[in-house]
């Protein structure tokens, strides 16, 4: 594993700032590499590792940095949570199938509550939050910052990086639909999300 300055320094690039964020995001990263024997996570197979974030915050440009692991090679899954935690899936580490979703081994890896007391606590004369939690970040022990959870993650075939998804056109935007994210109504339609269910649609076109 690279050096966590090194880490750090590059991460600080990618997100545009130096944040008590970054410093949490690359230790928690390093932290789940490191538990799933994975020294050079960047460098190897990208069908290896899959990372799920919980929270759009700082520490996820962070976490995508140290793992290499990016939403565009389908190796960074975003579940809004609004959580300050990701789980590391090891696609080398399949548990017994028990259904048709396969699953792998992953660890979670939780920032705790009590971390920001903790920098507190190390750092009481500095009034600065975001200061405090740098200094301390890097200074706490693993122990003190995380709480680490080994778990099961089904992941799909259809989920992961590198599958070759077959397009379907939705009956009434005719826009492509990828990744068998199509639904069918109950004429027999094929829809897109938008167009099965407009009011859950992010979007309203004007007029
Ligand atoms: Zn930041
Ligand atoms: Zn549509």
């Amino acid at each position: 594993m690279e050096p966590f300055d090194d880490l750090l320094h590059q991460a600080e690039v990618a997100h545009g700032h130096l944040c008590a964020g970054q410093i949490l995001g690359v230790r928690l990263a390093m932290l789940g590499c490191q538990r799933l024997g994975i020294a050079e996570p960047r460098t190897l197979d990208r069908k290896r590792l899959v990372t799920f974030v919980e929270i759009d915050r700082c520490a996820t440009d962070a976490i995508a940095v140290v793992t290499g692991c990016r939403l565009g090679k389908r190796a960074l899954k975003f579940r809004d949570w609004g959580k300050m935690a990701a789980t590391f899936v090891d696609l080398n580490a399949p548990i017994e199938r028990t259904d048709e979703t396969p699953a792998y081994k992953g660890i979670r890896i939780a920032a705790l509550e009590s971390s920001k007391q903790r920098a507190r606590e190390l750092y009481p004369h500095i009034e600065n939050k975001n200061q405090q939690q740098m200094l301390a970040y890097r200074e706490l022990a693993d122990a003190d910052l995380f709480q680490e959870q080994w778990v099961r993650v089904p992941l799909h075939p259809r989920e992961m990086p590198g599958y070759k998804s077959s397009r379907i056109a939705c009956a009434v935007c005719g826009e492509g639909i990828n990744y068998d994210r199509n639904l069918t109504d109950a004429t027999g339609r094929v829809l897109c999300q938008s167009c099965a269910s407009p009011e859950l649609s992010y979007y309203h076109p004007l007029d």
